[in-house]
């Protein structure tokens, strides 16, 4: 470790930033560690914001905060919360923030996450139309949920499915409206889709698929109906928006740091500046299981990738390979996802569809590259070790509910 190394700054003060934060003590870093976050909270787990904490509003999520505040003053790191990060001032080795301060940096690790996207339409900025990206926002939306309240979800993507399937279990009347012509088609196959399309209309979901939204409709500032492009009127008091993240590539991109669709890294976490590293949600990254570029938008990510970063800054980093990996909640199904559940020569279904739980194993070239399992974890368990295997299993006893998963991976 260099004898210059005193200070790091970490700013986007959340799953990534936190991991990142604690593995540059694990690795033995014992300078000035700055975790430089803009929401007020310390880091936290988003995945319960579209989920438990919209379903039952009055209990506390199982897990929500990443570490309890305490061990940042044992590890001696010093949150700056609440308190956006201007620019990055690489020559005067410092971060400069919003209340004019700067924090001393030799090296920086943006974690800074994405931003919501809004809705570009007439309306859009109406009272009671809300993004769900943060604590604020899941509890704006959950203070709505209320039996007979009508909700439009825009965007059949993860996160609408999610809060569909939450506000229907709060009893709500719920209407998504998708433009694409299917759901979660970046994420997964039309036989997926069309899965999740019936499950949500079984629920009571009235799905509105193909079609976009044309403008909001309010009274007295507060919205009252959507309109979408096939000329429907859909009664509104709540209206949520989910329609993706654009990667907050500002702070990089003023410093001239190389962004495309997020950050550019390499597979050390290395930006285009040697100063700075970044992780999560953010970082755009060579991925060897996808054979492309990706920007992970995961958990699971999110905190091995801060880790990785943090080890990387300090000399002792290994090119990072983190097989792509998401889970969702909608109603009773947990659906599970590794590696490529995209693109595939062949799609092996394990279970039947119908019975609501069920595996999908992706083929190229006879080689397992991707799997999905709605309500079967143990498949996906292995599905995972066949796709970092490279496992070339017998597709027939791969269909074979019969047959003994782990004995396939090879
Ligand atoms: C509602 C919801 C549900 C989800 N559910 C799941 C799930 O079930 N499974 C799953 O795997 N993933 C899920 N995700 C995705 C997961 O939460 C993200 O992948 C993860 O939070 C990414 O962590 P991150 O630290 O990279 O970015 P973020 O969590 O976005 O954190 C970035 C932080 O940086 C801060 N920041 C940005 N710019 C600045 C600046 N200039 N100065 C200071 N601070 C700044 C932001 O305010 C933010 O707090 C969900 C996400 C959401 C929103």
């Amino acid at each position: 470790m260099s004898d210059a190394l005193k200070n790091i700054a970490i700013v986007g003060a959340n799953l990534a930033g936190g991991y990142a934060a604690g593995a540059l003590r694990k690795q033995g870093y014992d300078g000035a560690i700055t975790l430089i976050g803009e929401e007020p909270d310390p880091p936290y787990e988003r995945p319960p914001l579209s989920k438990e904490m919209l379903v039952h509003p009055d209990v506390s999520p199982k897990t929500l905060f990443v570490h309890p505040l305490s061990f940042y003053t044992e590890h001696n790191i010093t949150l700056r919360l609440g308190v956006r990060a201007e620019a990055l001032d690489l020559s005067g080795k410092a971060v400069t923030l919003a209340d004019g301060s700067r924090i001393a940096a030799d090296r920086i690790i943006l974690c800074t996450g994405g931003h919501a996207r809004r809705l570009n339409v007439p309306g859009g900025d109406l009272g009671n139309v809300h993004v769900l990206r943060n604590l604020a926002d899941s509890r704006a939306i959950a203070a709505h949920l209320s039996p007979g309240k009508n909700v439009v979800v825009i965007g059949g993507g993860v996160i609408g499915l999610e809060v569909a399937a939450s506000a229907r279990m709060r009893g709500c009347e719920v209407a998504v409206v998708e433009a694409a012509p299917r759901l979660m088609s970046r994420v997964v196959t039309p036989e997926i889709s069309a899965f999740l399309e019936l499950a949500h209309r079984a629920k009571g979901c009235v799905m509105h698929i193909g079609v976009g939204v044309q403008s909001l409709h309010g009274a007295n500032g507060i919205v009252r109906a959507v309109e979408t492009t096939s000329g429907v009127q859909l009664a509104a008091d709540l209206v949520v928006v989910g329609v993706g993240i654009d990667p907050a590539i500002e702070l990089a991109k003023g410093a001239g740091i190389n962004c495309g669709n997020g950050i550019v890294v390499d597979e050390f976490c290395r930006t285009s500046v040697p100063e700075v590293l970044a992780a999560g949600d953010v970082a755009n990254q060579p991925n060897p299981y996808l054979n492309r570029r990706a920007r992970l938008e995961n958990v699971q990510n999110a905190q091995n990738q801060g880790a990785a970063a943090a080890a990387s800054l300090l000399g002792a980093g290994e090119p990072y390979a983190e097989l792509p990996y998401f889970w969702s909640d909608q109603f009773e199904y947990m659906l599970q996802a590794a590696g490529e559940t995209v693109i595939c020569d062949q799609a092996i279904l394990r279970g039947s569809v119908e019975s609501g739980a069920f595996s999908v194993f992706y083929l190229t070239a006879g080689v397992v590259t991707g799997v999905l399992a709605v309500s079967q974890p143990k498949n996906i368990a292995a599905g995972r070790r066949m796709v970092m295997k490279h496992s070339q299993p017998d597709p027939a006893a791969l269909a074979d509910e019969s047959s003994d998963l782990r004995k396939l991976i090879g």
